[in-house]
């Protein structure tokens, strides 16, 4: 096919395309009004979840932050009597969050999810720094029966470590010492 064949078509195609928009029904949605549903894994705001007994999931173990692209995770840990960690404070800079999902990936006691509200946007960017206290809530969110401490170094009838089913044994670190 010659080139001037070619753009004739290519032009042909274009206005078949538009053409047949122009008889189509509009779909208009009138934001704010009406607020189209968003999946349930939709990636926005970020809050801190509660495990089903309602204690703070969160044990200030520092990988959300280590994981954070944009560094606007910060946080302080401290210990309760009974030697559980929880953060003393949490802070999240959501003017600097790109909404990349990684530090709910990187979580181990799924504290930290992110929801589907995306109207965060304030004309104050100090206004975007979230405390624990925002961002603390009382349900367990995505995950409704996770409780970390009721797997993690927890002792088992089983039997100790390598003893279990198709488990190596412990590596003994020392033994690779020159
Ligand atoms: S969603 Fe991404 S950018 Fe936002 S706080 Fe988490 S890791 Fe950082
Ligand atoms: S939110 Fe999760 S990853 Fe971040 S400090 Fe708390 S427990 Fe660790």
């Amino acid at each position: 096919m010659s080139d001037a064949l070619e753009s004739v078509k290519a032009l042909a195609d274009g206005f078949a395309t538009t053409f047949k928009h122009l008889f189509r029904k509009p779909i208009t949605e009138s934001y704010p009004e009406y607020k189209r549903p968003l999946p349930a894994r939709s990636r926005a705001r970020i809050e801190l979840t509660r495990d089903p007994d309602g204690d703070e999931r969160c044990v200030a173990c520092y990988l959300c932050s280590a994981a954070c692209p944009v560094s606007c995770i910060s946080m302080q840990s401290a210990e309760r009597e009974d030697g559980r960690r929880y953060a003393r404070w949490f802070r999240i800079n959501f003017g600097r969050c790109i909404y990349c999902g990684l530090c709910e990936e990187a979580c181990p006691t799924s504290a930290i999810q992110l929801t589907p509200d995306f109207e965060t946007c304030k004309r104050d960017p100090l206004s975007m720094v979230f405390e624990k206290e925002d961002l603390l809530v009382d349900g367990c969110g995505k995950d409704p029966d996770y409780n970390f401490y009721k797997y993690a170094g927890v002792a088992t009838p089983v039997g100790g470590k390598g003893e279990h089913v198709n488990e190596s044994k412990p590596v003994n670190v020392r033994s690779n010492m020159p």
